[in-house]
């Protein structure tokens, strides 16, 4: 499909700093842009809907998958996330370059949808350090936690099929590695 090259999957392990990196790079490049997911979590402390996610009901979800308006769709740890069709299109329409930050279900199905799209996946320096900042954010309870770890071992062993490998040591430097991925892709056909 048209305008494929401009769509970037960015995943890796819930903690690993995907939102705090991918923040930073919309910050300092503006012409990129994030698409807003769907999902059926509760709101956490300084998100906004429309905003952070279009937060959901189950039943909101449900009818929205069976219109056929979410291209993709997980169910993590309990809740279902997805991406929105309109959210994807107008992106490879306008030809603008739009990261989409979902976990590896999602990304391979975007990858097989539109081949032509880049995913790129985030690692942590460590596990150590995955658990340490994963506890630091503190808006998790330890039963998500302990979760949100043991998939962090599953999806690191997928993460060989991604087109991109970035660690995420320091977020300035790891937001100039994706930009840089996003740039080299732009000019490629
Ligand atoms: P994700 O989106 O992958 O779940 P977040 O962006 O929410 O992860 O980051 C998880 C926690 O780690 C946050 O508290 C964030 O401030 C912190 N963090 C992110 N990147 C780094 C980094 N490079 N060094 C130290 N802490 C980081
Ligand atoms: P969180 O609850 O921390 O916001 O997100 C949990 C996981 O769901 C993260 O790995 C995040 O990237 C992923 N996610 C967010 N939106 C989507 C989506 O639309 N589709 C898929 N497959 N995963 C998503």
């Amino acid at each position: 499909m048209q305008g494929e090259k401009y769509l970037f999957v960015v995943s890796g392990p819930s903690g690993t700093g995907k939102d705090t990196v991918v923040s930073q790079l919309l910050k300092k490049h503006p012409e990129v842009h994030k698409t807003v997911s769907a999902t059926t979590r509760a709101m956490r402390e300084g998100e906004t809907n429309g905003v952070s996610y279009y937060f959901l009901t189950k039943d909101q979800f449900r009818s929205e998958l069976e219109a056929g308006g979410i291209v993709e769709h997980t169910c993590y740890c309990e809740n279902y996330y997805g991406t929105l069709r309109s959210e994807v299109e107008r992106y490879m329409m306008e030809q603008t370059p739009v990261i989409l930050v979902i976990e590896v279900e999602g990304a391979g199905n975007i990858k097989r949808l539109y081949p032509d799209s880049t995913t790129i996946f985030v690692l942590p320096p460590d596990m150590k350090e995955l658990e340490h900042r994963l506890r630091c954010r503190g808006t998790e309870s330890e039963e998500v936690i302990e979760k949100r770890l043991r998939r962090a071992e599953t999806e690191i062993a997928l993460s060989a099929d991604y087109d991109e490998h970035v660690v995420n040591d320091v977020v300035d430097t790891c937001a100039d590695q994706i930009y840089s991925i996003i740039q080299d892709r732009l000019v490629r056909d």
